[in-house]
């Protein structure tokens, strides 16, 4: 990705959510991004609402929040899994992770 597509990415809303079915536990993204992701007593990463409350649906998404951008990308790209996926909120489009362009 160019500079200037990830410059028009970061003026964008962002989600993210994870498939747990490839998870590997290994607890990198709640490393990085505490405030976004967490292990749960299955010992798999789930995503955390804004009001930090662990959102287990399947897919279930929660957004980005512009300071932990970084951080976020970063735990996509060091996910063993590739399993964190984050997308524009207007269109769906996945920006960073496995199925980014
Ligand atoms: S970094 Fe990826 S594989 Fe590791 S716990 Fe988080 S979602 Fe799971």
């Amino acid at each position: 990705m160019s500079v200037q597509q990830e410059a028009e990415v970061e003026g964008e809303a962002l989600e993210v959510w994870i498939d747990q079915d490839l998870c590997t536990g290994d607890g990198i993204c709640a490393q990085y991004a505490p405030e976004v992701f967490e292990l749960d007593i299955d010992g798999l990463a789930y995503v955390k609402s804004p009001q930090d409350e662990l959102l287990q649906d399947k897919g279930a998404t929660t957004p980005v929040p512009l300071p932990l951008l970084t951080d976020v990308i970063d735990s996509a790209k060091e996910c063993p899994g590739e399993c964190i996926h984050v997308r524009r909120v207007s269109d769906s489009v996945e920006v960073y992770g496995p199925d980014a362009g």
